[in-house]
């Protein structure tokens, strides 16, 4: 193996280390804590996993956490309401819905119903605009982490080339914005990309978020290209009973070979998600109380 890991587990706990610090001076300087509150409607499995992991960062790094759990058959009209109460408190910086959600709820109305300056998430649909024309938006949390992980590796991002893998409104698309304001090069590649391993040669950076176990393999890659692993796929178990094991869109053992620096999955991308949730949750505060941003944790 080649190439260096891009070790994310560590970043992120620099990350929460930053925030901690800048939550704890807030306190003592402002009289200021800042609140996450978390919305789950029903019981998917993975959701609540989140949810819970979220709530006890939240509070380790001094921030309060608000939880909301809504039985699956909530209304739409009592989420709204509940939405509307956190976006009058004063006590709550940050609103996160925990996508998906049950079939009945339609979630663009719901995200959208959020406070754009407290939707930490940055799904809002003005700050998917404010993010577009280069505005100061709330940005989505793990094209956030891919973009640090990324100014942390090169220092400056400016003229390399990078392709973006996937178009998603949550990972895809937010990620070629943040790059392009960097100002690299970008390639979105998709589904319908021809010839996508010839694409994906020509970069300097691949950030691959797909949902395709190990897609991407060494081939695919220029030498000394930096790939960021945004997919969590789980393989079937080989044994009867056991757990499959988690991988990226990426195929490591090949790409490592192959790239400059890789970011591993688990361990990569995944824990910088709720650290640059926390990371937002700082600097809604910040913004809303008129005082200086946290440098280095804001696009
Ligand atoms: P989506 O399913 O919303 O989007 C996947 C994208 O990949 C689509 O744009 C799709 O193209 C594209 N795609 C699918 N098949 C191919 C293919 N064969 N070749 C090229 N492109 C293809 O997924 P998300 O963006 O939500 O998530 C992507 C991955 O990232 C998932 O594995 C998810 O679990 C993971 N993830 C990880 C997070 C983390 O914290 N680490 C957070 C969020 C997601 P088209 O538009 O043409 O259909």
């Amino acid at each position: 193996m080649n190439a260096q890991v891009i070790d994310g587990k560590a970043f992120a706990a620099e990350v929460r280390g930053k925030v901690a610090e800048k939550v704890a001076a807030l306190k003592a300087e402002h009289g200021i804590v800042p609140g996450l509150a978390v919305v789950l409607v029903g019981e998917d499995p993975a959701s609540q996993v989140y949810v819970r992991s979220k709530g006890k960062q939240t509070v380790e790094v001094g921030m309060q956490s608000f939880e909301h759990k809504l039985d699956a058959a909530t209304s739409e009209a009592d989420l709204l309401a509940l939405i509307d109460r956190l976006n009058n408190d004063p006590a709550v910086n940050g609103i996160l819905v925990q996508l998906p959600l049950p079939g009945h709820l339609n979630e663009d109305l719901v995200i959208n119903s959020i406070a754009p300056e407290k939707d930490v998430d940055g799904f809002h649909i003005s700050n998917v605009g404010l993010l577009a024309t280069g505005q100061k938006a709330m940005v989505p949390c793990t094209p956030l982490g891919c973009l640090m992980l990324l100014r942390d590796h090169f220092g400056s991002l400016s003229g390399k080339s990078a392709v973006v893998i996937g178009r998603s409104n949550i990972v895809g698309k937010p990620m070629a914005q943040l790059l392009l304001r960097d100002s690299c090069t970008v390639t979105i590649a998709h589904s319908r990309t021809k010839d996508i391993e010839d694409v994906v040669r020509r970069a300097d950076i691949v950030v691959a978020a797909v949902g395709r176990a190990e897609m991407v393999t060494g081939d695919w890659l220029k030498p000394g290209a930096v790939v960021i692993d945004v997919g969590i796929n789980r393989l079937e178990p080989t044994e009867p009973g056991g757990k499959g094991k988690l991988v990226g869109d990426v195929d490591y053992a090949s790409a490592a070979e192959v790239a400059g620096a890789i970011t591993p999955v688990p361990g990569g991308v995944g824990p910088m998600t709720i650290a640059c949730l926390l990371a937002n949750t700082l600097t809604a505060t910040c913004r809303v109380n008129g005082l200086d941003e946290p440098e280095g944790l804001t696009a």
